[in-house]
């Protein structure tokens, strides 16, 4: 038997009626990715197995890092088979990582590949994997529809003309691709020479000179209305903390003004300012009814000399230990008080915070909507087996774990959809496990009703995104007994 077969993960009778016959068949709804609109809008077919697998993949890079693998295999110039030979390798150094589950499950479905990978099989995987990515199923808009993704969300600056998502809508394709607002850049007041350059960006895409701080918030606003206007229902922020501390209009049109000028604000002015504009974004989303995300507490290129050499986002970023959850409730309060608290999913990288975290979304419920704020699935270092079981856990214990949205890849591959398959699989073993020890009803149709809206409908419903009309049935449940 493969190691990737049917019942992977599943170690219940239970468990498996709840994957097979629940979660399996729904739909995916990705509403938080780094996916390139582009390579949809041109439906990017992907050379061979490195462009599709390994570019962009610090997850990888870490661990063949972690191997002893030189750089030039890893970001450097290195041929494509090169690099791939240098994962393949790696792979068996993988084992316990959640790299060793993804790279097989990605294999099997995407390939039909059941070996184990390494050095030894590496070029037949290649060739094998090449060919299979000229079939049209395996092209950027063959996975969308191979996968059934009813929605993606990509992440985009304000500045983004947005020119690719218009092209795919025009294209009426089954999978509808929203952008996702993430203004990081607004906040960069204290390096005054990427806010200046950002600003004067944002001053081309909303068309309005910004001269001011009250024009600065107005071509932020446009960007917004513009985002809204193309179908995007959601924001984004990656922040070290939450930013809570008041600030007043003329503090910050001083604050703006001497950045615009090049001079460099101090600390204490960044988060005053990050603070006022954080704000300023939650009414927005606030208004519209659209949905916030934080990605809260990464300790980001913390290596110079790899961020000086290779950028940031390659792999030498890690999980901070900043106090989180005063800031956020400071944060959630602020924008309640003015009833301008948006719909909001918080993530946190560090596990410590877990508890912490699902008890802080409960603070601000909202008569109207079920889980108005959500603790987001496990992310980035958290995303794996312990990670997810730990963040279910988390939020089972004190919030209601039925009203949960669900998964997301946030990925920058298109290899990554299984990732859902991946978390679909813990839920249900983790339900099925527990209905088998007595210790949750054997009511199937309680369970599997919960397991069905926590992988699409609770998503669905909560986050309000256009999609198209289903066009395939539901799977019925099995008589499998
Ligand atoms: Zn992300």
């Amino acid at each position: 038997m493969d190691f990737i077969h049917d019942d992977f993960l599943l170690h219940s009778e239970t468990s498996r009626r709840l994957y097979h016959d629940y979660a399996a068949g729904e739909p995916i709804l990705d509403y938080h990715s780094h996916l390139p609109a582009s390579d949809i809008a041109e439906d990017r077919r992907f050379q061979n197995l490195c462009e599709i697998w390994l570019e962009g993949d610090h997850y990888k890079w870490r661990a063949m890092r972690a191997n002893g693998v030189a750089e030039r295999y890893c970001t450097g110039d290195a041929s494509p088979y090169e690099k791939f030979y240098a994962w393949a390798g790696t792979v068996p150094f993988t084992l316990r990582n959640p790299l060793y589950h993804w790279t097989h499950l990605e294999l099997k479905r995407y390939f039909g590949i059941g070996e184990l990978l390494g050095g030894t099989n590496a070029e037949y995987v290649w060739d094998r994997a090449n060919e299979c990515l000229q079939r049209s199923d395996l092209t950027a808009r063959g996975i969308l529809a191979k996968f059934r993704v009813r929605a993606l969300c990509t992440s985009n600056d304000p500045c983004d003309d947005l020119a690719q998502h218009k092209a795919i809508a025009a294209t009426g394709t089954e999978c509808k691709v929203y952008p996702t607002f993430r203004p990081d850049d607004a906040l960069l007041i204290h390096v005054p020479e990427a806010f200046n350059e950002w600003v004067n960006r944002l001053e081309q895409a909303s068309n309005r000179e910004v001269t001011s701080l009250s024009s600065f918030l107005d071509a932020l606003k446009q960007r917004h209305d513009y985002f809204h206007s193309l179908g995007a229902r959601l924001s984004d922020h990656g922040l070290p903390h939450c930013y809570a501390t008041p600030c007043g209009d003329s503090e910050a049109a001083k604050i703006f003004a001497d950045a615009r000028a090049g001079k460099a604000t101090s600390t204490d002015e960044q988060e005053r300012f990050a603070s006022l504009l954080m704000l300023f974004f939650g009414r927005l989303d606030a208004e519209k009814g659209w949905t916030k995300q934080l990605h809260l507490g990464p300790l980001r290129s913390v290596n110079t000399r790899a961020l000086r050499d290779l950028g940031p986002n390659a792999g030498f970023d890690t999980i901070g230990d900043a106090r989180q959850v005063a800031d956020m409730c400071a944060y959630f309060d602020l924008l309640d008080r003015e009833s301008a608290l948006p719909k909001t999913i918080v993530y946190n990288v560090n596990p410590a915070d877990n508890y912490a975290f699902a008890t802080a979304v409960g603070n601000f419920p909202d008569g109207s909507i079920a889980g108005k704020i959500q603790f987001g699935s496990a992310w980035w270092f958290l995303d794996q087996k312990e990670g997810i079981e730990s963040q279910l856990n988390a939020l089972s214990n004190t919030g209601l774990l039925a009203r949960f949205i669900g998964m997301v890849t946030d990925s920058r591959s298109f290899m990554s959809f299984p990732r859902h398959e991946y978390f679909r699989r813990i839920l249900c073993d983790l339900l099925g496990r527990e209905v088998e020890n007595g210790d949750l009803p054997d009511d199937e149709q309680l369970l599997g009703t919960m397991v069905r809206n926590i992988c699409f409908e609770n998503a669905r419903q909560y986050l309000g995104l256009e999609l198209t009309p289903a066009i395939e049935k539901r799977k019925e449940p099995s008589a499998r007994t």
